[in-house]
């Protein structure tokens, strides 16, 4: 192992490694080492001068890896998403976005941005989903009533952050709201609170004859709605 001093006190440290190779290689490893593997033709002379002309190169490189082993450590590793817990992959990349999948949600960002940063652009994609999904829930209550002869009012829905409620209905306006909080629960915990706010329109308050009504729409309201009250 050589280290090369720069004027400004900067150093860069090189591993040589001879092999059978044509030309000379360089791979920047994440212990701020240089590996070089080089023919034995090559002389040092030759390595170290390439290395002093790609400096800003090697020292870049070095600091985009040390941002990212930060980033790994104090950044999010996984969040929960409809009652799993999903893995979060950081992938290098000049869009800003997150993507949630099938198994992983995955954040194109450029290296070295904040914790917080980065959880806004889960926030976002969190959204869009969560919309996505109150709309298609929307669609399986609405045709589950009207096959069941009850005909439920034109409903808009929207989906907030709300510190006290998981969903509430205004029932003259035609307006129901879904806590985005809710996307941390299975989808079906989500159905039962949309079940629970449809059925506002017919008992406006929670008695005896409201839960009756909520129970024969949906028998499994109980055990869904339950994994809010942990
Ligand atoms: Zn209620």
């Amino acid at each position: 192992m050589k280290t090369i001093t720069f004027p400004d006190g900067r150093t860069l440290t090189y591993e040589l490694v001879r092999k059978r190779v044509r030309n000379i290689n360089f791979c920047p490893k994440e212990n701020g080492i240089i590996m070089v593997s080089a023919s034995p033709r090559a002389s040092v002379r030759e390595i170290e001068d390439f290395i002093v002309r790609r400096a800003d190169f090697f020292f870049k490189a070095f600091a985009a890896l040390e941002e990212r082993q930060k980033l790994g450590e104090d950044s999010i590793s996984s969040v929960t998403w409809l009652g799993q817990e999903f893995p979060v992959r950081i992938i290098s990349s000049s869009r800003e976005c997150a993507v949630i999948d099938e198994s992983e949600v995955r954040v194109f960002t450029r290296l070295g941005n904040e914790s917080e940063y980065i959880l806004s652009l889960i926030g976002k994609a969190r959204y869009a989903r969560f919309c996505a999904l109150a709309e298609e829930l929307n669609g399986i209550v609405r045709s589950e009533l009207s096959s069941r002869g009850f005909d439920p009012p034109p409903t808009k829905i929207t989906v907030k952050d709300m510190k006290s409620r998981w969903g509430s209905c205004s029932y003259t306006r035609g307006h129901i709201s879904l806590n985005i909080r809710l996307s941390a629960y299975p989808r079906n915990t989500v159905l039962s609170v949309l079940w629970h706010e449809y059925a506002h329109y017919w008992h406006h308050d929670h008695s005896g004859r409201f839960y009756d009504f909520l129970l024969k729409m949906y028998p499994e309201y109980r055990k869904w709605n339950d994994l809010l009250k942990k």
